[in-house]
């Protein structure tokens, strides 16, 4: 049976370190603010407010929400941005998804000042990586190096393949797994479609499934012994399940990240270290 990776576990202290530092901060009068930014309605969008904001109270960040309405023109919504980031109280922003079409996140990101990209997508901050200069951190990516790094395992000369090749997952993983040395394949849709993803996946020391698929990733696909991070969220009918089949890989991987408990939290997590950094970053506190 595969070692489970908690990330919940993992999250609490980072959440623990987070607040020892902030209740130090508002002792000498200072407290980072994330505004939290959102078009429309979204169910999804509103349960991920709730719960950054749940964990933005328990570390002593504080926590402001802005919802538009869904007719606001790209340009308004645009200068909006552009008033947060030269707003001095603000720490931080995050630009919720999902945005309604003629809204692009990545766009609207580079239009925030990059230390006041919460989210670590700012294209200054995913240039960082490059140089192994980033501290504020694409928050998924870094959630899967915290995992790792927690794991105990050395890192330095495993094989790594990451499935799943998107700019806020797999791309800047890959970057950030090449920093420790770790040799890194990414995979994508066309491995599978030419039928070359198995030969990969099997060869993988540490193997990060990203793809948005239930249950993709099956146990015959994974070398015996891998670590296995499910990054997938998937809703299906009785809960949240990930890209790994957990209940059929279990006995073959060497550890296991679950879904749900596992990179979810975490990721939170580095969204709110990201604020402690920035806010670090920009009054000198506590260096
Ligand atoms: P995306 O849709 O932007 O990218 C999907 C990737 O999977 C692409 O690179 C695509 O080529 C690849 N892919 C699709 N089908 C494939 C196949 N058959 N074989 C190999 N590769 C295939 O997705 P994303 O935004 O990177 O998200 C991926 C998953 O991770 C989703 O389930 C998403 O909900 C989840 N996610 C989780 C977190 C978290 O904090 N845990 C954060 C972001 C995304």
């Amino acid at each position: 049976m595969a070692r489970i990776l908690d990330g919940r576990k993992i999250a609490a202290e980072i959440n623990k370190n987070i607040l020892r530092r902030t209740e130090k901060m508002l002792s000498e009068g200072h407290r980072p603010l994330l505004v939290s930014v959102s078009v429309g309605e979204s169910e999804d969008a509103r349960i991920y407010v709730n719960m950054q904001e749940k964990v933005a109270d328990s570390v002593g960040i504080a926590f402001r929400r802005i919802n538009f309405s869904s007719s606001i023109s790209s340009e308004q919504f645009s200068s909006e941005i552009k008033k947060l980031s030269e707003d001095d109280e603000v720490t931080s922003v995050i630009i919720q998804k999902p945005l309604p079409e003629g809204l692009q996140h990545d766009r609207l990101i580079g239009i925030l000042h990059p230390d006041k990209d919460a989210e670590g997508l700012h294209p200054c901050n995913l240039g960082r990586i490059l140089r192994k200069e980033a501290d504020i951190l694409p928050c998924t990516p870094g959630a899967v190096m915290k995992i790792l790094t927690e794991s105990k395992e050395t890192l330095y000369g495993k094989r790594a393949v990451v499935v799943g090749h998107s700019a806020i997952v797999g791309k800047p993983l890959s970057l950030m797994l090449l920093n420790e040395m770790v040799t890194t394949s990414v995979c994508h849709i066309a491995t599978d479609r030419s039928g070359h993803l198995k030969s990969y996946t099997r060869e993988a020391d540490i193997l990060v499934v990203a793809v948005g698929k239930p249950a993709f990733m099956k146990a015959d696909m994974i070398k015996p012994g891998a670590i296995v991070i499910d990054v997938g969220i998937n809703s299906v009918e009785g809960g949240i399940v990930g890209d790994v089949d957990f209940q059929g890989s279990k006995d073959v991987a060497g550890a296991m990240t679950p879904v749900p408990g596992g990179v979810g939290p975490v990721t939170v997590s580095i969204l709110m270290r990201n604020v402690l950094r920035a806010f670090v970053r920009k009054t000198g506190a506590l260096r």
